[in-house]
């Protein structure tokens, strides 16, 4: 059949029968579009993607790079050396001004878009059924006539009229600022009926939050009524955390008392004679020497880099405060399933009419036996053919090897029943499907109801307790209903999950006349059928991230909605639990009052059975305890407490888009290990702040005391406003900034979480602002005060102030490469950066010094050799004083953190 699709646009499809708009789109509900359908379309449609309507122009972006504190500082002084006639002075400050702002706007686009870029590389993923089987694609590759399955958690990937819904319930306050669930069905509806009211239509963009449905693709991209209004500015991605923030307070701070600073050392000035426009040169070299102007730029970038170095290790940063949190993280709780365990479930041992079986193989190829070639039939039959039929995942070979499109544990299922000779696809066509419960953490079974030769029958699988609760009789081995043995029942679970196997139960419900199945109203008098215990192994990285993680003082809970002897099982496995620790199961949980609840919290590591509602309130008394929580999740009922986590962290694979859109990172291969590796990274990145902050305060503080100095000595500038904002943009860039690239120090892993309340600027880095301050100070002012007694010209003897400053910024760099250990300890060349930063300095330098051009606009000469040796012994005597005070510091914090232990003992 080679029908055309209608023009995609002015059809009411809300007003079509599903059929007829399944005719329209020459699509079928039963085995999706073929795959020449797809192509054709996809040529004709393009990708199913908005086009962002573009942000902020490049131009007010430039634009407001001019609107900061130091660069109206700037802008001001170069006007008013322009109004006192000093043309090439005022020229120099606006043209340092120009590239100032130029070098902001283009590190911060880059930044910004490696973070928008990162935000859009967390693609979302669809199911659609195609060629009769169901597939899962990147939502960019739908075309119109598209059958796509939606199930809880899904944000719709394009405008669907739905044909099939069950209990399906849609979030829609994207589209329609609605911000209560909306029922969805799957009748028409009248031809003017509004947007809000068109329940059996699913827009793009809008998040299924219950149930399940299908539908069919209406409209893609562009066309779609989200994309028609546009609504998708491309947004800047926030650049604001809690350290730019307090930076910026501290910034403004600084920014007034270096202002009344500038304008005491003015008045000083002027009331000791000196001409109003020397001081006013002083004033400005004094707020642009002492202004800290790289900072900003400094903590977005190391931010930024932060970002993309997690990026590479697999963890998505989607709200750029995490990058900071990540580092002073104390707890993370964990789910069990796909987070600490391969999620790759084989069936091992099946109890069915009282018999208990092996069952052989690995992975999900169907190649293995049940109970060394058992006969299947009886009960043993009927547990295999309830596994295929209350199933909703799919079995395929790819070239390489079998893979399970949808849940591990059904897909588990699925391959145990091709190794008994049932192929899920027959039966469930033999079989067809009348109606259903579907699965949900929360009411922890799954029901499918069916006519299976003129009998209605009703399968259930799920969590033992809910099933046996409900059971009445169970099946003997021939599949005869006999009278319950629910200890007989309860202890062979017991033993499966002793030996850390994922147990699930299975029973029918025999009813000749039943219509539906109701979840509100849950069916008993089930029969019991029987259990299945399938292995879900740890994953081997995550038992050394677990112990990573306990070295390096956090905390790692499992909250896991299996039974809590399978969770203690894998616990140990994993040691996040040792032996004789016990597990606190959702019922204890509920029983809690909150206090008690505390107290349980600091003392449990594994939750099990526990139903995503009650993580929020886990995850609020561990922070009532004070700790800072990481919390994973990736079920739609898990947005609440991944928001409420200090990091909400979702799952980039099994999870869903709710959950992803909660979260502030998302792991793209779903690994524990991940998160460990994210937090030592945030940990490396917070280092790099720290060290860049204790390169830039002392050296801000050193240019601003030269000036004070000289004025209250009534001494010539030893260095000019001109040389000092040559000095600042130059280092910061050139120099600071390579502080960025600092790879993580060794031991990062090894020391206790950063206390979020910790300031930066704190005793130790006062006191080293102070040190490296005098040494400037003294080196720079005494080498000019020695040139000058020597008779040499003041453009010569200022020169040398210059190379004094660079030389000791660039030797204290290295100082400050490790916040504890030596350059030499941490590796010399460890962060080439440095070293391309230092050598682009000693070209500069060397321009500024003897390059004639350079000499006139910042009034400097050359100088000789001697000169140079004196400068090189200021840097070197400065690297060894700073390197002397490290060392004291390291030795005195040793000694006080051995200090109380010696006395307890
Ligand atoms: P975690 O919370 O660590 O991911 P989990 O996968 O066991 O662990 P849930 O998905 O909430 O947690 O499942 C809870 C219980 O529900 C399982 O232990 C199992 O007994 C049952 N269950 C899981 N998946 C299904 C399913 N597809 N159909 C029926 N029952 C299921």
């Amino acid at each position: 059949m080679t029908r055309t699709t209608q023009s995609v646009g002015p059809v009411a499809w809300h007003g079509l029968p599903a059929d007829e708009a399944a005719d329209r789109l020459a699509a079928s509900f039963t085995d999706g579009l073929a795959d020449d359908q797809v192509a054709s379309r996809r040529a004709a449609h393009g990708e199913n993607r908005i086009t962002p309507r573009p942000g902020r122009s490049p131009l007010l972006r430039f634009a407001l790079q001019f609107v900061q504190p130091l660069v109206l500082v700037l802008l001001v002084a170069s006007l008013v050396t322009m109004l006192l006639g000093e043309w090439v002075d005022a020229s120099v400050i606006f043209g340092v001004t120009l590239i100032n702002a130029l070098i902001g706007f283009i590190q911060e686009g880059r930044a910004e878009s490696a973070l928008a870029a990162l935000a859009r590389s967390v693609i979302s993923e669809v199911t659609v059924l195609r060629g009769g089987s169901k597939r899962r694609l990147s939502s960019t590759e739908l075309v119109p006539g598209d059958v796509v399955l939606l199930t809880a958690g899904d944000k719709v990937p394009a405008d669907l009229r739905l044909f099939h819904t069950r209990e399906l319930q849609a979030m829609e306050a994207a589209l329609t600022g609605e911000s209560t669930a909306v029922a969805k069905q799957d009748e028409a509806l009248p031809h003017d009926t509004l947007l809000a009211e068109r329940s059996n239509m699913a827009y793009a963009g809008t998040v299924m939050i219950s149930g399940q449905g299908s539908g069919v693709v209406v409209a893609t991209g562009d066309h779609t009524e989200t994309g028609r209004i546009s609504r998708l500015i491309a947004e800047a991605p926030d650049m604001r955390t809690p350290l730019t923030r307090k930076m910026a307070a501290f910034s403004n701070w600084l920014l007034l008392a270096i202002g009344l600073l500038a304008l005491l050392t003015f008045a000083v000035g002027i009331w000791r004679g000196e001409s109003v426009f020397a001081m006013f040169m002083a004033a400005v070299a004094l707020a642009v020497g002492a202004i800290p102007e790289g900072l900003p730029a400094a903590v977005t970038i190391t931010l930024a880099i932060g970002v993309s170095r997690m990026a590479r290790r697999r963890a998505i940063i989607r709200k750029l405060p995490a990058v900071e949190t990540l580092g002073s993280t104390t707890t993370i709780c964990s789910d069990k399933t796909g987070t600490l365990t391969e999620n790759q479930m084989t069936v091992r041992e099946i109890y069915a009419g009282g018999v208990r079986l092996v069952v052989s193989g690995s992975g999900y190829s169907p190649a293995g036996r049940i109970g060394d070639g058992a006969a299947i039939d009886g009960a043993l039959r009927e547990c295999l053919l309830a596994g295929v039929l209350c199933n909703d995942a799919g079995l395929g070979k790819s070239s390489r090897s079998w893979e399970v499109v949808g849940d591990p544990t059904e897909g588990a299922l699925l391959v145990v029943a091709r190794k008994a000779g049932l192929d899920e696809r027959t039966l469930q066509k033999m079989f067809r499907r009348l109606d259903e419960i579907p699965f949900d953490s929360a009411r922890q079974y799954m029901a499918t109801l069916h006519d299976i030769e003129g009998v209605r029958l009703a399968y259930f699988k799920g969590a033992l307790e809910q099933l046996l609760a409900r059971s009445i009789t169970m099946l003997d081995r021939k599949g005869q209903a006999t009278a319950l043995r629910r200890e007989e029942i309860e202890q062979v679970a017991r033993s499966m999950a002793a030996e850390g196997l994922r147990v699930l139960a299975v029973a029918r419900l025999v009813s000749p006349s039943l219509e539906a199945l109701d979840a509100k109203s849950p069916d008993r008098g089930l029969q019991f059928i029987g259990l299945v215990g399938m292995v879900d192994p740890p994953r081997p990285k995550a038992i050394s991230a677990v112990r990573t993680c306990h070295s390096a003082g956090i905390t790692v809970k499992m909250i896991t909605g299996d039974h809590a002897v399978t969770a203690l099982s894998i616990a140990r496995q994993l040691g996040i639990t040792r032996s004789g620790e016990a597990a606190l199961s959702g019922r204890e949980l509920a029983a809690l009052a909150d206090d008690e609840l505390h107290a349980a919290v600091a003392r449990v590591n594994v939750f099990a059975r526990v139903d995503p509602a009650q993580k929020l309130r886990l995850v609020r008394a561990l922070q009532s305890n004070g700790e800072v929580v990481a919390m994973t999740g990736d079920g739609v009922n898990d947005a609440p407490a991944l928001k409420q986590a200090d990091i909400g962290i979702a799952m980039g694979l099994g999870g869903t888009e709710v959950a992803k859109e909660a979260a502030d990172m998302v792991l793209t291969d779903d690994d524990f290990a991940t998160i460990e590796a994210a937090i030592e990274e945030g940990r490396g990145v917070y280092d790099n702040l720290v060290k860049f902050i204790t390169w830039t305060l002392p050296t801000n503080f050193g240019e601003g005391l030269v000036i004070v100095a000289a004025v209250i000595a009534g001494a010539t500038l030893p260095i000019t406003p001109l040389q000092i904002l040559w000095i600042n943009m130059t280092t910061a860039v050139f120099l600071g900034l390579m502080l960025a690239f600092e790879p993580i120090e060794h031991g990062v892993m090894h020391r206790p979480p950063r206390p979020p309340s910790r300031q930066i600027l704190d005793a130790a880095l006062l006191w080293r602002i102070v040190l490296l301050g005098v040494l400037l100070l003294a080196g720079s002012f005494g080498l000019f005060l020695v040139e000058l007694a020597q008779g040499h010209p003041l453009a010569e003897a200022r020169t040398v102030a210059v190379n004094v400053f660079v030389v000791v910024q660039a030797m204290y760099l290295f100082n400050c490469r490790s916040l504890k250990f030596s350059a030499l300890h941490i590796g010399l060349f460890s962060n080439p950066a440095v070293w391309y930063g230092v050598l682009v300095m000693a070209v500069l330098q060397a321009l500024l010094t003897y390059w004639p051009v350079m000499n006139r606009l910042f009034a400097t000469a050359p100088i000789g050799g001697p000169e140079w040796l004196e400068i090189l012994a200021v840097g070197t005597l400065a690297y060894l004083i700073v390197g002397v005070e490290k060392h004291w510091r390291n030795l005195r914090a040793d000694l006080l953190r051995k200090r109380p232990r010696a006395g307890s003992r």
